[in-house]
């Protein structure tokens, strides 16, 4: 997901109050949530020996617009939105992040939105403590792709500055180089050029950055999926231990009740459509193939589970939490 929302909130502390939102959010000039955050805004599974954190970091509830799936209507959206039984009057988007520990050492996967993606999200943090991960602890960070919702966690709101100053942060070569080729900014949309800049005044100077070439290991247990479309280098992450594994697929699907039924949707946001389309398919066909578990960033909270074949498309079946 990419967008910046440029509406104007309206208070409604009393709607606040009623879903149970926190007071600070309550009290401020913010949004009128309408999806309750849930009760604990973290999850932890294992997968083998590896422990997996799940953090919410919030949800955009996003107004629906026609050109937000490229082949579908409105209506056959609120369709499908009514079907997996979700509001039908936004589109809702939840964002999770991964904190991956083994061996006592963290590993973020993706940064979180930072709280300058939704005004509804930015909880990483918070989530993470109440969790009992130091945030100081983080020592390498993985990076899926260079959307907004994935990358703004690592950059201070006006600043800049780094977040996490001396974390590795590691990225498919073919995401860092297209996003900072020579006169790329200057290519981008009007509506994508601050990022661009951002991307380009944050990331060539970081202390310690690895690209990585091609899907290899990235740490131990963790090889990098290339996964492209979404953006040129969009990558997933496969996690196996023991017997287990666990696909973190990040935005190659990111709206199940959308795009499990329909996994042909182009998303908006979606960089090069049929591309995404044609890696979605082939992931979500592998992890029923291997009987994976699978995560993504915008699936429901805790945001895993797995993938059923459900001709014309696929089911997906979340875990309990
Ligand atoms: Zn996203």
């Amino acid at each position: 997901m990419l967008d910046l929302s440029r509406r104007r909130f309206v208070v409604s502390t009393g709607l606040a109050a009623a879903f149970g939102l926190n007071s600070r959010l309550a009290i401020s000039p913010a949004f009128a949530q309408k999806t309750p955050d849930p009760p604990k805004g973290f999850y932890q599974y294992k997968v083998g020996s590896v422990e997996v954190t799940a953090l919410y970091d919030g949800i955009w509830e996003k107004p629906h617009d026609p050109a937000f799936i490229k082949n579908a209507s409105v209506e056959e959206t609120v369709e499908a939105l009514r079907t997996a039984g979700l509001p039908t009057d936004f589109v809702s988007i939840p964002l999770t992040v991964l904190v991956v520990t083994f061996n006592g050492k963290h590993i973020l996967i993706d940064s979180g939105s930072g709280g300058q993606w939704q005004p509804t999200a930015g909880k990483l943090h918070a989530n993470m403590k109440a969790a009992g991960i130091d945030p100081a602890k983080i020592r390498t960070i993985l990076i899926s792709h260079f959307h907004p919702d994935h990358i703004f966690g690592l950059m201070e709101k006006g600043t800049n500055k780094p977040v996490w100053p001396d974390a590795e942060l590691i990225v498919s070569a073919s995401e860092y180089k297209w996003w900072t080729e020579a006169g790329r900014v200057e290519k981008l949309p009007e509506a994508r050029k601050p990022l661009g800049h951002r991307i380009n005044t944050v990331f060539p100077t970081w202390k310690n950055f690895t690209l990585i070439e091609g899907e290899r290991e990235v740490a131990p247990g963790i090889q990098l999926v290339s996964a492209p479309g979404h953006t040129p280098g969009h990558s997933a992450f496969l996690i196996g231990s023991g017997n287990q594994q666990l696909m973190v697929s990040n935005d190659t699907a990111y709206v199940p009740a959308l795009l499990a039924p329909h996994p042909d949707w182009q998303g908006a946001y979606d960089q090069d459509g049929p591309l995404a389309v044609k890696t979605r398919k082939a992931m979500l066909d592998r992890v029923i193939a291997e009987k994976m578990m699978i995560c993504g960033a915008h699936f429901p909270f805790p945001g895993a589970g797995t993938f059923t074949k459900d001709a014309p498309g696929y089911a997906f079946v979340p875990v309990a939490a």
